[in-house]
């Protein structure tokens, strides 16, 4: 029974409980007023899982894509694909949203937002992006070594301890999970 999230609410949750790779598509859909099929995928079905019902998924959409893409053009082009997410498509699956292993073994091209920051990223830019979310300096540096070490999830769990001041004993495998943790956490 998970309460519904609307569409109003997603700058200041995204600010305070998304992981750093939803974070990261959520901006870039922001900013960019577009993105390519497989970003829609990972943060569409992620937006679905918090609780952003189908109707709020597409006002979303719609108003994010609108400066590039208005009207008519975004039924045409995009309509479906949301409505496939939501299992209203195609295969009508109710298609669940990506794990961390799903979404660090992706391997997003140089104009792509989706995959896991934590492995495609270099050390300066995932310093600059966690420096930006708060983090304490020591927190950063966590995360970066763990990064460059090869241990993502653990690095997406340092930044979770650093963003929320208290442990993650769990460790993260799922950016719904740390979505979850962080609204305990939080309230
Ligand atoms: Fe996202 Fe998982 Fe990577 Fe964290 S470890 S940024 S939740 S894919």
């Amino acid at each position: 029974n998970r309460e519904v999230v609307t569409a109003a609410q997603l700058p200041a949750l995204a600010r305070q409980s998304f992981p750093l790779c939803m974070q990261h598509m959520f901006n870039h859909v922001r900013e960019q007023h577009h993105m390519q099929h497989q970003g829609r995928l990972q943060l569409g079905l992620f937006l679905k899982a918090i609780g952003l019902p189908l109707e709020e998924a597409m006002r979303f959409w719609r108003t994010e894509f609108a400066p590039r893409c208005p009207g008519d053009a975004f039924e045409k082009k995009y309509a479906y694909n949301v409505r496939y997410n939501y299992g209203k498509e195609g295969r009508k699956s109710d298609y669940t949203p990506y794990s961390c292993l799903k979404i660090i073994s992706s391997q997003p091209g140089k104009d792509q937002a989706h995959g896991c920051p934590y492995k495609v990223w270099s050390a300066a830019q995932l310093s600059a992006a966690l420096g930006a979310m708060r983090l304490p300096a020591s927190a950063v540096h966590e995360a970066v070594t763990k990064a460059k070490g090869g241990h993502y999830q653990l690095a997406c769990a340092s930044a979770f301890e650093g963003a929320h001041q208290c442990d993650c004993d769990t460790g993260i495998n799922h950016p719904n999970q740390y979505y979850d943790e962080s609204r305990k956490a939080l309230t």
